[in-house]
């Protein structure tokens, strides 16, 4: 590696010099939310992004297909269109079910966020995101595999990747500047260049399921927080979120501080919470239209750093999954967001070591973002990991309206900077938490 690399050259109308087709500026790795945004901003740059992706789109991705108005901020400073004629169910707030109550509350009126959510299965929404990349103009190659990182023989720096493609034989290499893992929680790529999970940060499973049902067009996510493992109150939550298309998307998760992490037999959770539910409501067998499929949720920043020797992390990869409501996508976009400005940024350095501060600021970045608020989320893990806390917070929350108001702000992240005392409240703590890197 020399010290001076060329800086990123533009073409005079803005859009990126192609490069050979191995080559780009940056390589994104996984076409997930967190990487087809990630390649959008930059293409958008003026970069020339190569964006690869395992599956073929449409494919599938175990979620809730729900979205905050966080979410719904995201996808909107995309350009996506998210009117009801295109397909999105809206939702008004979030419907809390527990300790015998039922409460109804709307998401809160802010400057920075919409008021309202959005449900759209996965099949969709992940592949209108990838298909925003490739019209900002990055380079999408599905059916791609990334079967490990090439380094720097001298300095172990990642330079590329090597691939094999599904319908071609043998591995080819793709070299890029930077390389980004948005690869999803397990992120292959991450632990082939040392980065693992941490086992001091939360870990969620989830599993969901559809039915048909006559509640798939509700207009509020609901959320159920008695999960019961016999006489224990279990650290999760269950949730039902009508698809607008005569199913609903039913599931729940629960987290690694659970005494029953790890021996809960989630199917039959599943089973034995929605045989508690009105017949009516249609969660049977006879009525379920998907297998019930599971995957884990990677939160507070459950990996890292999230640069390390020419790879950025983005999303599920990072461990960016908010510890407080097990919302991911949006924070899978911000992330590739910040990312993506960040590289925008390094590659127009003359000199690599100017370069890699900027890129080394990438963390930074993160931590200025979510560091408190993932700080507090992380002790609200622990302490709901306590049962006898855990029924507590739900008995008395549920019977104070006014409180509920605050902890839909909390759980959410849904804040304005300044704001009304309840924002100031959750932004003060989230300054004020001690954040270890
Ligand atoms: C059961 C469940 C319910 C959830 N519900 C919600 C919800 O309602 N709302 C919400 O906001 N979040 C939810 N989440 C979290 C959310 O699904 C994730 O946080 C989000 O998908 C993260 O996006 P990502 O782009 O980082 O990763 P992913 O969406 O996992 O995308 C990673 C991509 O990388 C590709 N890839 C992987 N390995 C390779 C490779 N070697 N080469 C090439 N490509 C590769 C994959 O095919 C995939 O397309 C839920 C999660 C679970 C498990």
């Amino acid at each position: 590696m020399t010290e001076h690399s060329p800086p990123v050259t533009q073409a005079s109308d803005g859009a990126a010099q192609r490069r050979p087709a191995g080559e780009a500026d940056v390589i994104v790795v996984g076409a997930g939310p967190a990487g087809s945004t990630t390649a959008y901003y930059l293409a958008q740059a003026g970069l020339d992004v190569l964006l690869l992706e395992k599956s073929r789109f449409p494919r599938e991705k175990v979620c809730g297909d729900g979205l905050t108005p966080r979410g719904v901020r995201a996808l909107v400073a995309m350009g996506v269109s998210v009117s009801e004629q295109d397909g999105w169910v809206r939702n008004k707030g979030l419907r809390v079910i527990g300790a015998g109550k039922r409460m109804e509350l709307p998401w809160p009126e802010l400057s920075s966020y919409p008021g309202y959510g959005l449900v759209r299965p996965r099949t969709d929404l992940d592949q209108m995101l990838a298909r925003r990349a490739q019209q900002a103009g990055a380079r999408l190659l599905e059916g791609v595999t990334v079967t490990g990182p090439v380094l720097d023989d001298r300095t172990g720096r990642i330079t590329g990747v090597a691939a094999k493609a599904a319908d071609a034989d043998g591995e080819r290499t793709y070299r890029a500047r930077v390389i980004v893992a948005a690869d999803g929680n397990s992120s292959r790529l991450s632990v082939s260049m040392g980065l693992r999970k941490r086992d001091d940060r939360p870990l969620g499973v989830a599993v969901r399921t559809y039915y048909r049902s006559p509640r798939h067009d509700d207009d509020y996510l609901e959320s159920w927080l008695d999960l019961w493992d016999g006489d224990r109150l279990l650290p999760g939550y269950g949730w039902i979120f009508g698809m607008g298309d005569g199913t609903s998307n039913v599931g729940l998760g629960l987290m690694n501080t659970s005494a029953a992490f790890g021996h809960t037999d989630y199917h039959g959770l599943l089973h034995k919470w929605l045989a508690g539910m009105p017949a009516e409501w249609g969660f049977t067998e006879e009525n379920r239209t998907q297998p019930i499929r599971g995957a884990a949720l990677p939160m507070g920043f459950n990996r890292t750093p999230h640069y390390y020797q020419g790879l950025l992390l983005a999303g599920d990869a990072g461990g960016m999954v908010n510890p407080f409501n097990g919302e991911g996508i949006a924070y899978a976009m911000e992330s590739g967001e910040i990312l993506a400005r960040t590289i925008a940024q390094a590659l127009t350095r003359a000199r690599r070591t100017e370069t890699e501060r900027v890129l080394a600021g990438y963390p930074r970045a993160l931590n200025d973002a979510y560091g408190g608020y993932y700080a507090v989320g992380r002790a609200f893990v622990k302490a709901i990991g306590r049962p006898g806390l855990m029924r507590f917070a739900t008995k008395h929350g549920m019977s104070r309206p006014a409180l509920m108001g605050f902890v839909v702000k909390l759980l959410a992240n849904l804040t304005d900077p300044g704001g009304d005392a309840s924002d100031r409240l959750i932004n003060g703590l989230s300054k004020l938490a001690p954040n270890p890197k």
